[in-house]
């Protein structure tokens, strides 16, 4: 075999598969460079999803008739010169390849005009070959067209989806862009079909219109600066969270990346507020010294490197959590239209605008069976004074606050608050444990006798002593004191935290671990469906609910309480 300096126009193709493999990245790039140019209205058309043509054009400052050449040139760029530029990148764009790359793989017409000039000037790229540049009329600003995409290159055009799907994907592209860009105005087409108009707006307006407008009301701000970073945005309340991934956005200095270390920083301030298969919605943005991130390392610049990357972490987490924690997030009772009027059949009742939790008219009708129902002329059993509360079932605690009628789960709200007693308790140290008077002992196997020695320093912060008794045994010598308190029965609850902390599934990180351990516990130890609790134990326990943060929810993220707003009532009584 004999080596061979590859020629020009196969160098960029190689480097195009990179940088452009389908219609959203060939958007993105364009559209990235109006932005560069200062521009205040974009306009994208889209020709079959972009295979059969791309348009994009802006009114940005143009480019002079005598530089087209290089902007089609690899390795040209207006927008860094040397090296110490490369550490304090503050456009999007930086690398001078995208233009070339893309005319390298199909036809490129790129049509400019600069502020101060009569007219335009053309220049065309067919595979790579350039045509030009040629006087043309022209506004003001870069109309930069793209067809015969892939032409050259028929195994990557084979790689496309239907016109639909990469539709689909440049419209994601266009949004994420126009996410960290509400000044500027967008307008995405395909055919004839408008599918995105955005005018210029606020920030606040453009993640309503991105996200959808039901998240109105729904969105928390948040604002908060740590030595130099700052991070502001809009988080979703809990009920507004989503089965994907999809609306957590993250911004740095105006550029949207993903980064699962954010991801992970924002999911970990919802735990316990949403369930763990849920995701938050959020649009966060980070600004900070260019020379704090590094945007040049991935090829198509959506992740970057963090000079301080837990620092960040730090910051996102408690500004989220510090934003959850000062909101009032108790879902309210919401009838849908076809069910206000018809409980008595076995339809559902919403929960939060937007929620999808839903209880059964069942269960709805036993929480509100001591209430009140619109058509009996009985007389309410108890008038309920402001720190009164009844206890339904055996099951749903029925008490009020200024805004109305707040029925509550007791179990979910118990194991919330034993929950927040063992987080507090194990910040301050290890759990308070009581001694077994006769050491409980259970037959184990290999892989249980394995999790307590794997987690042994868990254990310890536990409060809990048990070791294994033999080949095929472990004894429990102690428990935390609450479990004990609890009557919880040692040997089956070690056996179970047994096989989760052995289950290949379980969190990886002590962290997380300690958490779910905490969940368990906090479910053992609560008070259950069906116990009688009298007026004292009452008492206490919403004395409590006062107490702790995040009440609103158990820490599987199901609700503790619910609320029936006296606005709701007066509605349906036709006082309004
Ligand atoms: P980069 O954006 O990394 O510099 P590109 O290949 O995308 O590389 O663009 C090359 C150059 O062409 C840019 O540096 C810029 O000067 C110019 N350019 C490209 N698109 C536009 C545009 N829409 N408006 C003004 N100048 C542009
Ligand atoms: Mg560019």
């Amino acid at each position: 075999m004999t080596i061979k300096l590859l020629p020009t126009v196969l160098i960029n193709q190689i480097a195009a598969g990179e940088v452009v493999d389908r219609p959203a990245s060939i958007v993105k790039e364009l559209v990235e460079n109006a932005i560069d140019a200062g521009s205040t209205r974009i306009e994208i058309q889209l020709d079959h999803g972009g295979k059969d043509g791309i348009r994009v054009s802006d009114n940005g400052y143009g480019i002079a008739p005598d530089e087209l050449e290089l902007a089609v040139t690899p390795h040209a760029t207006s927008k860094i010169s040397e090296e110490a530029d490369l550490s304090a990148i503050a456009s999007l764009g930086f690398r001078g390849e995208a233009l070339a790359s893309i005319g390298s793989i199909s036809h490129l017409i790129l049509k400019s005009r600069c502020s101060e000039d009569e007219s335009g000037t053309l220049i065309e790229v067919d595979g790579g070959l350039i045509a030009g540049p040629k006087p043309v009329a022209a506004s003001v600003g870069t109309t930069v067209e793209v067809k015969r995409l892939f032409f050259n290159t028929p195994a990557r055009r084979k790689f496309l989806k239907s016109d639909g799907a990469e539709t689909t994907r440049v419209r994601d592209a266009v949004q994420r862009l126009a996410a960290s860009h509400a000044d500027v105005s967008f307008t995405l087409k395909s055919g004839e079909k408008t599918l995105l108009e955005y005018p210029s707006a606020s920030v606040k307006e453009r993640i309503l219109s991105i996200f959808g407008g039901e998240l109105d009301g729904e969105l928390i701000e948040i604002n908060e600066s740590m030595t130099g970073i700052t991070l502001w945005g809009l988080v979703g309340k809990p009920s507004v969270a989503r089965p994907t991934s999809r609306h957590i956005r993250v911004h740095v200095n105006g550029r949207s990346i993903s980064d699962s270390s954010i991801t992970h920083a924002l999911k970990e301030a919802f735990r316990g507020l949403i369930e763990p298969k849920r995701w938050p919605t959020a649009a966060l943005f980070l600004e900070m010294e260019p020379s704090q991130v590094d945007v040049n390392v991935h090829p198509q610049k959506s992740e970057v490197r963090f000079r301080d990357r837990d620092k960040i972490w730090r910051l996102v987490n408690n500004t989220v959590s510090g934003a959850l924690a000062k909101e009032d997030i108790v879902p309210a009772y919401v009838p849908s239209a076809q069910t206000s009027n018809v409980i008595g059949n076995a339809t559902q009742v919403e929960f939060g605008a937007g929620s999808s939790r839903s209880f059964s008219i069942d269960q709805a009708r036993r929480a509100i069976a001591g209430i009140e129902l619109p058509s009996h002329a009985t007389p309410l059993p108890t008038i309920l004074g402001p720190d009164a509360v009844m206890q339904v079932q055996k099951c749903f605690l029925v008490t009020q606050d200024e805004q109305g009628i707040l029925i509550i789960d007791q179990h979910a709200l118990h194991e919330r608050i034993i929950f927040e007693e063992f987080s507090t308790r194990m910040a301050k140290g290890n759990l308070e444990s009581q001694r077994m008077l006769v050491p409980d002992a259970f037959e184990a196997d290999s892989g249980q006798i394995e999790a307590l020695e794997t987690h042994a320093s868990l254990f310890e912060k536990l409060g809990i002593d048990a070791s294994a008794s033999g080949p095929a045994s472990i004894s429990v010598y102690a428990l935390p004191t609450i479990l004990v308190s609890r009557n919880v029965d040692g040997a089956s609850f070690i056996r179970e935290l047994l096989d989760k902390l052995g289950n290949s599934d379980c969190p990886s990180s002590e962290e997380e671990a300690l958490s779910e351990v905490l969940d368990m516990m906090s479910c053992k130890a609560a008070i259950k469906a069906g116990d009688y609790l009298n007026p004292q134990e009452l008492a206490d326990l919403l004395q409590k609910r006062k107490e702790i943060e995040r009440g609103s929810n158990c820490p599987h993220g199901r609700p503790t309480t619910m609320r029936l707003s006296i606005e709701e009532l007066e509605k349906r009584f036709g006082r309004r």
